[in-house]
């Protein structure tokens, strides 16, 4: 499921109704959009078909406890998870950070400081890096790699930089003087060629090696990626 607001998705899997409801109350509260859960089975399920930003997990739930969902829910998933321990439960925390949790609190706690922890946890996945994909293509501008179907592929500083600029501005045709500009700049005015053969550079690096026809040229017009 898409997230089409802003608001942080909180999945709430604790079977004490009380402190569930808490939990709710006072992250509806922060604006959080909330679910909630009190069977580790049903939560297991939940967890895996919906895109949560954050999960608290309690540990000790009916069907299935908070460990094994934890354990078959980081098969597929790095939602960042939150597991809540009874007291005298150490063994759940060291088992549960060993199994992928991200952070663990001790009932009971102080809502402020689950708080500050879901806010830290969330913020760190609210900016995933963004790749940019184009069919089979992607480009991480960030990690400035490039793979085509999952294959790295191998690009100097400037391929790198006018795929990346193509990829940006794609279907949208762009002259090879904007292109000049935006990736050379102005010590290359007049010398639109270069953008030829940088193409062609890339072309002999993706097009040729997959197959397939990622930059097309648009005659008097310039370069497009569709
Ligand atoms: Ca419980």
């Amino acid at each position: 499921m898409e997230n089409t607001t802003d608001r942080k998705r909180i999945f709430i899997v604790e079977d004490e109704p009380q402190i569930s409801r808490f939990l709710q109350l006072e992250f509806e509260h922060e604006n959080y959009d909330c679910t909630t859960c009190g069977d580790g089975r049903e939560a297991l399920k939940i967890a895996l078909e919906t895109d949560f930003d954050i999960i608290i997990l309690d540990v000790m739930l009916p069907s299935l406890n908070g460990i094994e969902v934890l354990r078959r829910l980081r098969q597929d998933k790095q939602t960042p998870v939150i597991i809540l321990t009874a007291r005298d439960q150490v063994v759940d925390k060291v088992t549960g950070l060993d199994i992928g949790a991200d952070d663990y609190m001790t009932k009971p706690f102080a809502i402020e400081e689950l708080l500050a922890r879901v806010r830290k946890l969330t913020k760190r996945t609210a900016a995933p890096a963004v790749v940019l994909s184009c069919g089979k293509l992607s480009v991480n501008p960030e990690a400035r790699v490039a793979s085509y179907d999952g294959h790295q592929i191998d690009l100097t500083k400037k391929e790198f930089d006018l795929l990346e600029y193509l990829m940006r501005n794609r279907n949208i045709v762009v002259s090879r003087e904007k292109l000049i500009d935006a990736v050379w700049g102005f010590d290359f005015y007049g010398y639109t060629n270069v953008v030829d053969v940088y193409v062609r550079y890339l072309r002999s690096k993706i097009d040729d090696v997959y197959g397939v026809t990622i930059i097309e040229t648009v005659r008097g017009a310039g370069y497009v990626i569709r």
